[in-house]
């Protein structure tokens, strides 16, 4: 068998236009434009290369776009500062604190002190715990762009046996609880699991985010399964080059499974796009409006 080559970056581009379709109806109907503001602490090269590709998305779906770069040694409080000025602008809508931060900074304070109805990624312990209680919440963009993946083969996940590889508060844990809202069976696994390949052998569902390039192989996957590899992996080459790779060994895989996400192309492609979604999302609630239809 050889997998269906799920194509993440065209799903992506579909959704950013739907969502672009809506922040122009919004506008016209109303006036005003969902705002998107990202703070940036120091100058980790990968983070500004994602918060660029962010600034440059919000900005094509017709949103407002804020971007914040502070300083490596910036304190605690003036950064709390500035998250309680963004959560009194109403010009922004969605509050994302581009990830890690440096080591003097508390990260759950810091996103503890962001307004969860601007938390448009889905951290804050009140929006997951809202996620975990099965209330409407906004839910992380990597474990939704997952979801939205999976339902691009599969109509409905109702019943269908999951496995999530890997229980972080950004990835795993809140697919599973998007999963079971869907209304999949799931199983969570994590380094202490015990008979891993077994365990994925069973499931129809198969989302790996463990973060250690290939670990899942081939022969662990359920003939006609679907393979959602949220794993990004820089592999060194040659003439100091780097591959990307996935948490799952794409070319033995690919031979069994029903359907696959590669890497890159895959699940990367969706996480700006939920963000997009998500700040929609917040702004339409902030301002009392009906779930955007998209
Ligand atoms: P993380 O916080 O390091 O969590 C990794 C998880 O994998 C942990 O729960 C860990 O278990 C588990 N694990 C480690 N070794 C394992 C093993 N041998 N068998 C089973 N489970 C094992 O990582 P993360 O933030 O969730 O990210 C995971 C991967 O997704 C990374 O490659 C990351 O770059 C990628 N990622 C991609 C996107 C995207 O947009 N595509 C977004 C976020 C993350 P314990 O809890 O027991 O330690």
């Amino acid at each position: 068998m050889t997998a269906k080559i799920i194509d993440g970056k065209a799903i992506a581009a579909e959704l950013r236009a739907r969502v672009a379709g809506e922040v122009a109806r919004v506008k016209r109907d109303h006036n005003w434009l969902p705002g998107l503001a990202v703070v940036l602490v120091g100058n980790d090269p990968a983070s500004e290369v994602y918060v660029r590709s962010k600034h440059k998305q919000t900005q094509d779906a017709g949103m407002a776009s804020f971007e914040y770069k502070l300083p490596e040694n910036v304190s605690q409080d003036d950064l709390l500062a500035l998250i309680a000025r963004l959560n009194r602008d109403e010009t922004v809508h969605g509050i994302l604190v581009q990830l890690p931060l440096p080591k003097h900074l508390h990260t759950e304070t810091v996103i503890g002190a962001i307004d969860p109805a601007k938390d448009v990624d889905g951290l804050h312990p009140s929006n997951a715990g809202r996620l975990a209680g099965g209330f409407a919440a906004l839910s992380p963009c990597t474990p939704l762009g997952c979801i939205i993946l999976s339902k691009s083969v599969h109509a409905s996940l109702e019943g269908m046996n999951a496995i999530v590889i890997g229980r972080s508060n950004l990835v795993g844990r809140p697919l599973l609880q998007l999963l079971l809202n869907e209304n999949a069976t799931v199983t969570i696994a994590h380094s202490r699991s015990r008979d891993l390949p077994e365990l994925v052998r069973r499931a129809d569902l198969v989302y790996a985010a463990v973060g250690k390039p290939e670990m899942v192989r081939g022969d662990w996957i359920k003939p006609g399964a679907t393979v959602i590899d949220v794993g990004i992996n820089r592999l060194p080459m040659s003439e100091g080059k780097t591959k990307l790779v996935g948490d799952v060994a794409f070319a033995e895989a690919s031979q069994v499974a029903g359907a696959i996400t590669p890497v890159p192309g895959g699940v990367g492609q969706m996480t700006v796009a939920c963000l997009l979604l998500n700040t929609l999302r917040a702004a339409c609630a902030i301002a009392g409006l009906p779930k955007p239809a998209v």
